[in-house]
């Protein structure tokens, strides 16, 4: 049995060791080890039990984006990106674009970013393969370029469509681009971290890209704040029959 104020503290401890953060401490005082968090977090990290009839909406949406050329970004990538995970997760991740690894590998978040979005969700209790993982766009823009708002419009219509089919209970927004898609705003990130957000009624908590935290890794300290915020928000929201 341990007391919220422990719970808190060995997450801390885990969050920034994973993440590559030196913990300080007093030779005298004791600290908590930190143990996998996952048993601590009171609401089941990955799978929604019954399987459904959705797998013929998978195929065909998975067929139209392998297929797609509504922008000209079909002119350049190596692969779509789809996504990947599982599909009937509680948490959905959803970053920018696919990077070149991405875009070599056809699989999001592959590079040294995606490294450490796997620690951060570690952090919180949760294998790469329990949550669903997608971007705004579906193909690589050239050069790691911003997104085309032209691009991101016409992609929307497959991440809305996979949002659909896993009805995740939260979906966190790794940066600014995919924040100020998701929310239609162009407020900085600064502005919409720290509250819960709502994307077609779904929680959505917005935190920094991990590309940005390899770059500023003071900032991780506030992107553990986020996930604290994601965590608390999926632990208070109710579970609906077709959650
Ligand atoms: N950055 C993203 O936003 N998505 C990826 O898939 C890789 C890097």
């Amino acid at each position: 049995m341990c007391d919220d104020t422990d719970l808190k503290e060995r997450l801390r401890l885990q969050y920034l060791d994973a993440m590559g953060i030196p913990v300080w401490k007093l030779r005298s005082q004791p600290v908590p080890a930190a143990e996998p968090a996952a048993d601590a977090l009171p609401s089941p990290p990955g799978r929604r039990e019954c399987e459904g009839p959705d797998e013929e909406n998978w195929d065909r949406l998975a067929a139209e984006v392998s297929a797609c050329t509504r922008c000209e970004l079909h002119l350049t990538r190596t692969q779509t990106v789809f996504g990947v995970g599982n599909r009937r997760a509680t948490w959905m991740v959803i970053g920018e674009a696919p990077g070149e690894q991405e875009d070599l590998q056809g699989e999001p978040f592959v590079g040294r970013a995606g490294q450490l979005l796997n620690e951060m969700l570690r952090a919180i209790g949760l294998k790469r393969e329990e949550v669903y993982i997608a971007n705004i766009l579906k193909c690589r823009p050239p050069r790691n370029r911003d997104p085309k708002p032209e691009e991101a419009a016409a992609c929307e219509s497959y991440l809305k469509r996979q949002i659909a089919l896993i009805r995740p209970r939260i979906i966190l927004a790794a940066g600014r681009i995919a924040a100020q898609n998701l929310l239609k705003t162009t407020e900085t990130i600064g502005k919409l971290r720290g509250r819960v957000h709502r994307y077609e009624n779904i929680p959505l908590v917005i935190t920094y890209h991990p590309a940005y935290l390899l770059r500023a890794p003071l900032e991780k300290r506030k992107a553990w704040q986020d996930l604290l915020l994601a965590v608390e928000t999926l632990n208070r929201s109710p579970v609906t029959p077709s959650s």
